[in-house]
């Protein structure tokens, strides 16, 4: 009781020092019970949280049936159906369909563009609708709006990760966060960052395509507690740790939206003497997975999405194997309906019982990259074959640098980015290691070009992929 005396105060006190001009006491307080609902999901016996996940199922797709002129066409006939015989949504079709798909008929998606240009705009969206874009880096940028119920899901989950690593929410101290991503008002990143400063909180966002440089200056100043980067600026940061330049000390270090390699947390414990915490997910979906600190693992949340692992012709793919694709449902969505959504990420499943956690959601075992990451290149026997990210990985993950990248160029030639190389490195030794594992992977010898430079080249939301196809 006491304590729920201070959280009442603490919450009380710290909405009105929130950032977010759309958040009051009474959202706060949700997003409160949303966090406990979730904790106790994670005591659920299997059987308890399968009869959630049915549930929860049928009442989107009654949901979707009811208020969605595009699903009553899509899904027509599959009423009866299990929800892994109904058709994909791709986000082509969600765009194309757009103004069909909503639940709300007052949203039209040339509105929702013009509002998203006026990049100061404070308010919600009609009064009721975040705006989230997805940065556009993989193709046509895509809008997702989410209501109030939707957005205090959404918190509740990025939350969860946090929770996941130890770091939830502690009313007895400060922790200062910073995150280096996308400083897009329109990127779920930074709405999620506004949301969550308060003065408990402090957050200092930076963008990741700002020179290094300036971004070590003002970690250096801010000394965050809690850092959240994408995986390849995880790396970039330890090195400069180790190097002396940066100073900082935070508890834990998240990593997300790229792979994340065995020599990054190598690194990353070396510099702060704690691997980073592993999150997945999307701006589309939220949150997918996130690593537990009792078994180092990343579990789904399965209670609030149903993640299919399939192949190219959406077939379900079995535990233990790389599939192509995830489908991803998520349960708690009703503004835009995702049913079956396509996200181009190739993953291994476990569907074990984890051993060493509580947890009854499943193992996420391995991402092996965005579909995205992978080169299309020309094959020895003709036509074209695909190369997965993991086949650079392996080679380029022990070299002595901070950071690299390969860049597929117009001409289907390889330009390799090395940044500080450490020790001797022989280029035309490590241009022949790459072209035999291509050329094992069935690709024709490809052109190889070795550069050092001092920092590897970015995209233009600032993430510095390792594997980058040509205009990505
Ligand atoms: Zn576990």
């Amino acid at each position: 009781m006491f304590l729920w005396k201070n959280v009442e105060k603490w919450f009380s006190f710290s909405a009105h020092l929130c950032n977010d001009p759309n958040m009051n006491i009474k959202i706060i307080m949700k997003v409160f019970f949303e966090i406990r609902r979730l904790r106790r999901n994670e005591f659920l016996a299997t059987a308890d949280l399968e009869h959630i996940r049915y549930n929860s199922v049928k009442r989107l797709r009654n949901h979707a049936m009811a208020l969605s002129p595009f699903y009553q066409k899509y899904h027509k006939g599959y009423e009866n159906r299990p929800l892994n015989e109904l058709p994909v949504m791709t986000k082509t079709l969600l765009m194309e369909n757009f103004d069909n798909v909503v639940t709300d008929r007052r949203i039209k998606l040339a509105d929702v563009r013009k509002y998203a240009e006026e990049r100061n705009n404070k308010k919600n969206y009609l009064g009721r609708y975040r705006v989230n874009a997805t940065s556009g880096s993989t193709g046509e940028p895509g809008f997702f709006l989410y209501d109030e119920p939707e957005w205090v899901s959404i918190i509740a989950s990025f939350a969860r990760g946090q929770d996941w690593a130890g770091a939830g929410l502690d009313l007895t101290r400060r922790r200062r966060l910073t995150t280096v991503a996308s400083l897009s008002p329109w990127h779920m990143s930074s709405q999620l960052m506004n949301t969550a400063s308060t003065w408990f909180t402090p957050s200092k966002p930076l963008a990741a395509s700002d020179p290094l440089e300036k971004n070590i200056v003002a970690l250096n100043q801010w000394q965050p507690d809690l850092l959240t980067v994408y995986a390849s600026m995880a790396r970039i940061l330890a090195e400069e740790k180790l190097s002396g330049r940066l100073m900082i000390q935070p508890e834990k270090v998240f990593t997300s939206s790229e792979v994340l390699t065995d020599e990054t947390r190598r690194r990353v414990k070396e510099a702060w003497g704690n691997e980073p915490y592993n999150q997945y997910g999307s701006t589309e979906t939220a949150d997918i997975a996130a690593e537990h600190h009792s078994c180092r693992k990343m579990h789904l949340f399965d209670d609030l999405l149903i993640v299919e692992n399939v192949d190219e012709k959406n077939r379900p793919v079995p535990p233990g194997e790389y599939g192509e694709k995830i489908l991803v449902t998520t349960l708690f969505s009703r503004t835009q309906p995702l049913i079956r959504y396509v996200v181009n990420d190739s993953v291994k499943l476990n569907d074990e019982k984890c051993p060493d956690c509580h947890l009854p959601f499943s193992v996420l075992e391995s991402i092996q990259g965005r579909r995205e990451d992978s080169l299309s290149m020309k094959a020895k026997k003709g036509g074209m074959v695909t190369i997965q990210p993991l086949v650079f990985n392996r080679i380029m993950d022990i070299l002595p640098v901070s950071g690299w990248q390969i860049h597929e160029q117009k001409d289907k030639s390889l330009t390799i980015y090395l940044s500080n190389v450490r020790e001797n490195l022989n280029p035309d030794k490590l241009s022949g290691v790459i072209s035999n594992a291509l050329m094992k992977e069935g690709a024709a010898k490809p052109v190889i070009r070795v550069k050092i430079v001092n920092e590897i080249p970015k995209s233009a939301s600032g993430k510095s992929p390792l594997v980058r196809s040509f205009g990505g």
